[in-house]
């Protein structure tokens, strides 16, 4: 399992700094940083301990079984972005 950015993500990254294993990117010093829509979360990296959910101001963070029917393509594009 893992957790999904969704396209609400306004790039803030207060779920980067509360991230405990550094697995949502791409982050400010990063070079895809100005071109990316949004923020991804590293399917590999990621533990699941939901500590980015609280602190996104847009709710746009959900585990994998309850991103909403309108999102799932999300999914996807959060693995895509680490393939
Ligand atoms: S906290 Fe929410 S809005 Fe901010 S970067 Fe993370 S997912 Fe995007
Ligand atoms: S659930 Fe935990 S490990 Fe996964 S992206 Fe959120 S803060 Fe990082």
């Amino acid at each position: 399992m893992a957790y999904i950015i969704t396209d609400t993500c306004t790039k803030d990254e207060l779920c980067v700094e509360a991230c405990p294993t550094d697995c949502i990117h791409p982050k400010k010093d990063e070079e895809t940083f100005e071109a990316a829509t949004q923020l991804y979360v590293d399917p590999e990296g990621c533990i699941d301990c939901g500590a980015c959910v609280p602190v996104c101001p847009t709710n746009s963070i959900f585990i994998v079984d309850e991103v909403p029917a309108d999102k799932q393509e999300f999914i996807e594009k959060n693995a895509a972005h680490y393939a």
